[in-house]
């Protein structure tokens, strides 16, 4: 047993919920109290105190893409603001190590965001300047749309002939010709399915090699949303806990990729287990695609639409009958208000956890959310206020003002909401610290993008909101449930930061370093 004591412990059960002193006996708390009278007279086994630091309970990032970021270690990170033009981006891709080896490497990268680049958006034309002879291929940030360069097209057999996949599209020049542009899965896929994938073994390594990124941000617990980037994503990650791997991890798998499993128990238990089902009801905002009620400015387009009623039921149909949660991807206000008509009458099935996740919710009315409160089905939001911060320029070029108003209402959503996170959706944010959660904390508390505008002043939160919707609550939309709070019966993990988030200005608050992470008693970083 030991007892550790420190000038403040946020316990993260609440906005304002604060401690000194906590016990840890096997890897879980069993005490949480106050310093004064702790001594090593006074209790059994050490005591560790941890002086003038600022406490935090582990943090949680409930939608991430850990199997994303292990595909992606031999891609070039492409993210603003390291890459800010068509020209540097051509440049950081002439950068990769497998340029000049031959037509079966490829060159690969990951995150750009065009929608300020001064000379233009990215074509085949583009990346044919990085290589003509080797497939060049670049996801977009929002992780919807790629461009490749015209070998990969080649390679794929994507001509003018070749008709658009049902959910996606290859876009085409008024000739009626590829421009190296596609969007959506459906699209993306056609070409991004050709390269090399790594086998297990390099696969389970890359993970493990992600420790050191997810505990430097005192992340002790993530959800993947997306475990398909790598295959039979359940033993791999076990692979890579026998290896060191050390977040809790619980696995979304995507909708339809093949045949979804029929669970066992043992897949629903442990601190890697298949967490849920993943589906894309929608696209994004940066290109117009969200399903929205409001009509993009200046067109009739009301977005798009991703995935059919009958595949949405039979998601939810999959995760209902294997006790597993269903999240669907759905940034716009008609695509939130369809899931609940097709499924708010129905009974929920996942307990006190959320049975669907609203993923991304971008816009939300205090309607919506009586709407949701009312509903028999348990619904949870998992929303981020990153996206704003990074990708504010594609949101004042594509919302309306009444959309705007609306956008990210975590303030209204946190009065309002019982099941509520704010978590990062890295790699897929354009911002390369998207994933370090004093900076959402920061966005959520000052509404602040990169730029320095401001979106909607009156959804701020404090910090001590901001941070619940990093730990307690977020522990509350996830399966991992005695995590992200400092209390007795709750896994013993806790964070150490550099300063105190709580009486620093707020402008200072993505400089908080996390000094110490310890899972399970244990100190791992
Ligand atoms: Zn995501």
């Amino acid at each position: 047993m030991t007892t550790y004591t420190a000038a403040k412990v946020f316990t993260g059960a609440g906005p304002k919920e604060f401690c000194s002193a906590f016990t840890i006996e096997d890897g879980m708390f069993t005490w949480v109290g106050e310093a004064e009278g702790v001594d090593a007279a006074t209790v059994d086994g050490e005591v560790v105190t941890l002086g003038e630091a600022t406490v935090l309970p582990g943090l949680l990032d409930v939608h991430t893409h850990p199997s994303f970021m292990a595909t992606l270690a031999d891609s070039m990170a492409l993210l603003q603001p390291l890459v800010v033009t068509r020209a540097g981006l051509v440049k950081q891709l002439r950068c990769h190590p497998g340029l000049g080896a031959g037509p079966d490497v490829w060159v690969m990268g990951f995150g750009y965001n065009e929608d300020n680049y001064p000379d233009g958006a990215p074509t085949r034309h583009t990346l044919d300047e990085v290589s003509t002879t080797q497939p060049v291929f670049a996801r977009r940030a929002d992780g919807h749309t790629a461009v490749c360069n015209t070998f990969a097209l080649q390679l794929a057999g994507i001509s003018a002939q070749t008709p658009d996949p049902p959910y996606g599209q290859i876009v085409r020049d008024q000739a009626g010709d590829p421009t190296g542009l596609l969007v959506e899965p459906d699209a993306v896929d056609l070409v991004y399915q050709l390269r090399p994938a790594p086998d297990r073994d390099e696969v389970v390594r890359r993970l493990v090699g992600l420790n050191e990124h997810f505990l430097s941000l005192g992340l002790v617990s993530i959800n993947d949303l997306y475990g398909n980037f790598i295959v039979d994503p359940l033993a791999t990650y076990r692979d890579a806990e026998r290896s060191g791997y050390l977040p809790s991890t619980g696995v979304f798998l995507a909708y339809p990729a093949g045949e979804l499993p029929r669970l066992t128990d043992q897949d629903r238990m442990g601190r890697m287990r298949i967490a849920g089902v993943k589906v894309f009801m929608d696209g994004a905002f940066s290109n117009r695609t969200a399903w929205v009620d409001e009509p993009y400015p200046g067109t009739e387009s009301h977005g798009i639409v991703t995935a059919s009623d009958e595949e949405l039921r039979t998601a939810v149909a999959w995760a209902r009958g294997n006790q597993v949660q269903c999240a669907v991807h759905v940034m716009g206000d008609r695509g939130i208000n369809h899931l609940m008509d097709l499924f708010e009458d129905e009974a929920p099935w996942m307990g006190e956890l959320p049975s669907i996740r609203f993923d991304h919710s971008t816009l939300f009315t205090a309607e919506m959310m009586q709407r949701a409160n009312r509903a028999r089905m348990n619904f949870g939001i998992v929303t981020h206020t990153v996206f704003f911060f990074a990708e504010y320029d594609s949101y004042v070029k594509n919302l309306g003002p009444r959309q705007f108003d609306i956008a990210y209402p975590i303030r209204t959503l946190y009065d309002n909401v019982d099941h509520l996170a704010l978590s990062s959706d890295a790699p897929a944010t354009a911002w390369s610290t998207c994933d370090d959660p004093f900076l959402s904390v920061k966005a959520a508390v000052t509404r602040t993008a990169y730029t320095g505008d401001q979106i909607n002043a009156k959804e701020a939160v404090t910090v001590g909101e901001a941070l619940h919707l990093y730990t307690g609550k977020a522990a509350q939309v996830s399966v991992f449930r005695d995590v992200g709070v400092i209390t007795a019966g709750y896994e013993g993990s806790f964070i150490v930061v550099d300063r105190d988030p709580f009486t620093i200005d707020p402008s200072e608050l993505d400089e908080v370093k996390v000094m110490q992470t310890w899972i399970r008693g244990e100190r791992v970083y």
